[in-house]
């Protein structure tokens, strides 16, 4: 179905006036947002305006119990000025997944990218071209009733946001099992993108900054014993006859780039398992010298290579100078987003409108 878009565009754009050489990540927006507003009943006012402020009543249910999910995907171009997307339809099913965990309404797959393609096309002048860099696209589902009391709201709006983002120079990254916080339990809304689960990550990060480490691997919330993920990213364990990431089991984002490096790593004749692995596994790997890496995935960083993993006091140093696999992940992934890689699995979906649209 082709929808009605009130397309209202910006006078004079913001482009010129940005630094394209100095991007600092989340800071810099383009010039126009998608926003609509959900009556109770469907999806209404759609449009695509210039960014804005929204005027929200102090009142309104997100801001008191939460109901607030996102997603976080990413706009390259081809040699030709193509913008390429990768894997839209993945997120939008896992935007809807968070949306009926949090008793939000689902928005409909081919309005979802109806909006992308036509809002990447009117942005695609903001989209880096430099290797690494992408315009990073963050849709977000906001609940809009305007009164007290836990329930969910009725009222909803859907806003898409686009911000030109730099190369992510991953530097390796040290972890803390953590042993007294947890990210999620079962029955939880671990799997969900909800902005709830990172609000309550913050203090055990801060704690873990200060102790000197940059992020937190998260473990399981019983018997803090089985590893679940890291900060925004999902987590691999490469040894030597097989790789290792945790089953998706509910407590655990189920990431789209997790997804893409098991079936990468399977067609390169990789043996994946996705299972529980324990904190104890990794320390007794690593003694035994079964332990090559440890690598995060996720669409910000794509790869971030671990080289030190704490626990309770005992530590791990892994040298990411003998890494292998993780920087094969990372090229396969920027050469299938800048098409120099063939792209076997219609990963990759080119934006191209008519010019009408345009
Ligand atoms: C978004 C996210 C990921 C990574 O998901 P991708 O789809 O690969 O970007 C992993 N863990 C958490 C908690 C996340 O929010």
């Amino acid at each position: 179905m082709q929808y009605n878009l009130n397309i209202q565009r910006i006078a004079e754009s913001n482009r010129m006036n940005i630094d394209f050489s100095n991007l600092p990540f989340g800071k810099v927006f383009s010039d126009h947002m998608f926003v609509a507003d959900y009556d109770g009943t469907e999806w209404t006012n759609l449009e695509i305006k210039p960014l804005e402020n929204l005027s929200v009543h102090p009142g309104n249910l997100a801001w008191h119990y939460g109901q607030s999910i996102f997603e976080g995907m990413k706009a390259t171009k081809g040699a030709d000025g193509t913008p390429l997307l990768f894997r839209p339809e993945m997120h939008i099913e896992r935007l809807n997944a968070s949306a009926r965990r949090m008793c939000m309404p689902e928005f409909p797959a081919d309005l979802f990218d109806q909006v992308i393609r036509t809002l990447v096309h009117m942005e695609k002048d903001w989209i880096p071209s430099e290797d690494g860099s992408a315009l990073y696209i963050r849709p977000l589902m906001i609940a809009m009733d305007e009164a007290l009391g836990v329930r969910a709201s009725l009222k909803y709006k859907f806003i898409v946001m686009c911000l030109p983002v730099g190369p992510y120079y991953a530097k390796p990254v040290s972890l803390l099992a953590e042993t007294k916080f947890v990210r999620a339990v079962d029955g939880g809304v671990g799997e969900a993108k909800t902005a709830g689960n990172y609000a309550a990550s913050l203090y055990p990060a801060m704690l873990a900054k200060q102790a000197g480490f940059d992020q937190i691997m998260w473990l399981d919330a019983k018997e803090y014993k089985y590893i679940q993920e890291v900060g925004t990213m999902n987590i691999f364990f490469v040894f030597k006859d097989k790789i290792v990431t945790p089953a998706t089991t509910g407590t655990i984002l189920k990431g789209i780039t997790r997804n893409t490096f098991i079936k990468l790593l399977n067609a390169k004749g990789y043996e994946v398992e996705e299972r529980l692995i324990s904190i104890d596994e990794i320390y007794e790997a690593e003694k035994s010298g079964e332990l090559l890496e440890v690598f995060g995935s996720g669409t910000a960083a794509v790869v971030a290579v671990v080289n030190k993993i704490s626990h309770n006091g005992r530590s791990i140093e892994l040298n990411q100078e003998d890494y292998k696999v993780a920087p094969m992940l990372k090229a396969h992934i920027e050469g299938l987003r800048n098409r120099t890689i063939a792209d076997e699995n219609g990963w990759i979906v080119p934006v191209n409108m008519l010019e009408s649209v345009s």
